[in-house]
């Protein structure tokens, strides 16, 4: 039988980081991964994260060659997106990420079981693999066996009514694709659809899209898609009815007291993620698990089992890749005695690559407000940023929300061009506790759209330099 250090079930970004720093911290390692195409890399790598913002980015590209004009290059004539090509580009990004994880766990003396990963009671790991299945035992285990999407139970997955996983192994284009949900997935499909060409209906059961962010933020977006992008954004909807049918779905849904019926060639189902917590020998193993289906978790991401860990989004933290790496280093360090410190869950970044790039750190103005603070703040507008100017993207906004009395940074949200990039400066100075003062005296080099940060930062005191 082979023995370990550590075992993780799980090659998602939680998992294969924890492995690789278990590895590099000594510890003799094992991934477990059940993935039939034997592929490492989890939801972000092959079903998430980076294939996604592979489309998005041709549709950056596509949005910026059908205006190539005003950039001093003569028109191509009518530029379209190549759904087979624009998959094949996709496919090679994803691969060349997917082997890399492979050349990581090699690198690092990781073993790599393929197979479907259980606990088997204290210390022992069972893989269900294509040879049979195998018992491996471990001091401790690292649990990363991720999320699923979500369904809706009078919804059922059909060839019309589909998911993420669907939209990403094919090349559909649909007609008139309705997106139902505007969080992050929901508002990055609908931004890359409506660009590549689709007629693309947003629908969102809270009363603005993007409802975790900024208020402001949320206006500013909304404004975006309706009119550069032709979304035709539906907020406060209830969903009464689905039907499908042969070329497509019919949908009734109400909103402000009104029926409406929706035909949509497709519906895409983005109203979020489960955690998948079944069939793993949690409740053998003594691994307690929430109503909810969430691993239970201390601070340092230990279950009711203490040589069980578990992150990632089978846990109750934000369902973010970054989050997953940490919680999955975070947790390595525990078990293995070292000096290990909690997150704080307030401090972690959030992206959304729609266009314009939404990304925000910290409270809301609202939350801000809510928490009991005397709030001050400041908003420069990407209009008046020359950086901004060049790249022909001058929508939206940095907004600082700061305490008005130490002038601490509590929040920055940032609308427009390179917002997902510019973030990390307001989660460094968060974590440093910084406060607005601070980020006014950075010098922000020039020309570049993170002038638009120390504007804000201006702005709190209520006098920016170039708006
Ligand atoms: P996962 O990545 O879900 O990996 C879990 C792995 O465990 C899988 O490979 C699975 O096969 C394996 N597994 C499950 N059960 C078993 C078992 N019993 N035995 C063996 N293996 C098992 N986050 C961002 O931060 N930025 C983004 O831009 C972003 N975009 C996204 C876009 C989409 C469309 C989606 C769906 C998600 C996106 N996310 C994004 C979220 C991100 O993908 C997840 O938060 C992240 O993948 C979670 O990592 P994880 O390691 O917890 O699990």
């Amino acid at each position: 039988m082979s023995q370990y250090d550590v075992i993780v079930i799980g090659s998602g970004p939680g998992g294969y980081v924890a492995a690789i720093h278990a590895a590099q911290s000594g510890l003799k390692t094992a991934i477990v991964e059940r993935e039939p195409t034997k592929r490492l890399g989890g939801t972000c790598l092959l079903r998430g994260c980076i294939p996604t913002k592979a489309m998005l980015h041709t549709a950056d590209l596509l949005w910026d060659m059908q205006r190539s004009e005003e950039f001093g290059i003569p028109s191509p004539g009518p530029v379209a997106v190549d759904m087979d090509m624009m998959s094949e580009y996709r496919a090679r990004v994803v691969a060349k990420n997917a082997n890399g994880v492979g050349f990581l766990m090699k690198k690092n003396g990781v073993d790599v079981h393929f197979g479907h990963g259980r606990l088997a009671g204290r210390g022992h790991v069972t893989v269900e693999g294509e040879d049979g299945t195998t018992t491996l035992e471990a001091k401790h285990v690292v649990l990363a066996t991720g999320s699923a999407c979500r369904q809706l139970p009078f919804l059922p997955v059909h060839e019309r009514i589909i998911d993420s996983d669907y939209l990403l192994s094919t090349t559909t284009m649909p007609e008139h694709l309705v997106v139902l949900g505007a969080g992050a997935v929901g508002s990055e499909f609908a931004s890359v659809f409506a660009r590549y060409g689709a007629k693309v209906t947003l629908i969102e059961r809270a009363d603005r899209i993007l409802p975790l962010e900024d208020a402001e933020v949320s206006a500013e977006v909304e404004k975006v898609f309706k009119r550069k992008q032709k979304i035709n954004v539906l907020t406060s909807v209830e969903l009464k009815s689905t039907e499908p049918h042969d070329g497509g779905v019919t949908l009734q849904i109400e909103r402000n007291g009104k029926a409406q019926t929706i035909e949509a060639s497709h519906v895409l189902v983005a109203i979020g993620r489960r955690p998948v917590t079944d069939d793993v020998g949690l409740a053998e193993s003594g691994v307690e698990v929430d109503e909810r289906g969430f691993v239970k978790v201390d601070g340092y991401m230990r279950t009711s089992a203490d040589w069980v860990y578990a992150i990632g989004d089978i846990v109750q933290t934000p369902w973010l890749a970054h989050v997953a790496s940490k919680e999955g280093i975070l947790a390595v360090d525990h078990l293995r005695g070292a000096d290990a410190h909690p997150i704080n869950y307030g401090h972690v970044p959030n992206c959304t690559y729609c266009s314009p790039e939404v990304a925000s750190v910290g409270l809301t103005e609202a939350a801000a407000r809510e928490a009991g603070h005397d709030v001050r703040t400041g908003t420069f507008p990407f209009s008046a940023n020359g950086k901004a100017g060049i790249l022909g993207k001058q929508e939206g906004f940095v907004k600082i929300v700061a305490d008005a009395q130490y002038g601490e940074l509590l929040g920055m949200h940032i609308v427009g061009p390179k917002a997902t990039e510019l973030i990390t400066e307001a989660t460094v100075a968060l974590e440093l506790e910084s406060t607005v003062d601070e980020i006014l005296h950075t010098i922000h080099p020039h020309p570049t759209v993170a002038e638009a940060v120390g504007e804000a930062a201006h702005a709190v005191f209520g006098e920016t330099l170039h708006a």
